[in-house]
């Protein structure tokens, strides 16, 4: 059984569901932007293994739950048993977000309008005639191509361990996208971590995607890794005098199309922003 708990009468319910959930920074990003706004919804985290997923679900319908996160491993077991799926969750076939169309489930896929909504809120600055490499060619790599696509940007160029993912990754930049190397990096405007490479309490904690001498001062560099804020390579690139943008603009960028999605209001992007850098500062200071 999926057991969603009871709202108050009063109150409307969200939820993320997933596994594991109890690490999800979802519910204080949410919780957050409901108290700010005044409204009177509850989110919650709710662990649902990969096997339950249509009852899952059928749970969100029976309880009429009005806002959902889909994180793993359920982005891709969930879509069989929505009435629709948006375009960028169709290309991508995984979803992050349920949204209601009156009486319709609909699956939404935010991360890659997240991280371009991050750039050009973080920079000030259009992004269409730039370069991108992306590092990595996962879940997270493939939104970000896919939205950049979308974006109209110049060239992107994709850089991943195992080459057949690069390439089924490159596909979805469109025309402009192509399978590369780490030598491509000097030649970029824009660096992306799409790695997990970096992120705290992995073997590759502390580590470095690439080497850091294909870094030049005229770059941004993204990390979407948020655990650690200040990755070794944003680290690195503020060294070289590159700017350096950390994961958790995506982050709250994303939830913020997911909310505005169920809520039909804007998000208070900076106040969950500096509410979200201070708990994951705190859970790296406990975790020193
Ligand atoms: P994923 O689907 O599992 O993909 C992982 C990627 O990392 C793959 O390209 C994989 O390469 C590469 N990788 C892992 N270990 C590696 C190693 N030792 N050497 C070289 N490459 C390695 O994960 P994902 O969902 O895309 O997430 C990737 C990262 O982005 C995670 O750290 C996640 O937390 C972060 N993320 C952040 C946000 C945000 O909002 N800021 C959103 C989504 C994800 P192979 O293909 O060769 O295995």
């Amino acid at each position: 059984m999926v057991n969603f708990p009871k709202a108050e009468t009063s109150q409307t319910m969200a939820v993320v569901v997933g596994q594991p959930i109890n690490h999800s920074l979802s519910p204080l990003i949410h919780n957050t932007a409901f108290t700010i706004a005044n409204l009177k919804w509850t989110y919650h985290a709710i662990e649902v293994p990969k096997e339950k997923a249509q009852e899952c679900i059928e749970a969100i319908r029976d309880n009429n739950i009005r806002g959902v996160s889909v994180t793993m491993p359920l982005k891709e077991a969930v879509i069989p048993f929505l009435d629709e799926l948006s375009e960028a969750a169709k290309e991508l076939k995984a979803v992050n977000c349920i949204s209601w169309d009156v009486e319709k489930l609909v699956g939404h896929n935010t991360d890659g309008d997240g991280f371009v909504n991050s750039l050009v809120a973080e920079t000030g600055e259009g992004i269409s005639g730039s370069s991108f490499v992306i590092v990595g060619a996962g879940g997270a790599a493939r939104a970000v191509i896919r939205s950049l696509r979308e974006a109209s940007v110049a060239k992107i160029t994709v850089i991943n361990r195992n080459h057949d993912k690069a390439i089924v990754a490159a596909q979805l930049g469109g025309v402009n996208a192509s399978v590369g190397a780490t030598e491509d990096i000097p030649e970029c405007d824009y660096v992306v971590n799409a790695t997990s490479i970096g992120m705290a309490g992995t073997e590759n904690e502390g580590s470095m995607p690439f080497p850091a001498r294909y870094l030049k001062s005229s770059h941004t560099v993204v990390d979407l890794v948020y655990n650690p804020i200040e990755t070794p390579l944003l680290s690195a690139a503020r060294k070289v005098g590159a700017t350096g943008i950390t994961g958790v603009g995506m982050l709250v960028h994303q939830a913020a199309l997911q909310y505005q999605l169920w809520t039909g209001m804007g998000a208070p992007i900076q106040e969950i922003e500096r509410k979200i850098t201070s708990e994951i500062t705190q859970i790296s200071q406990i975790n020193e």
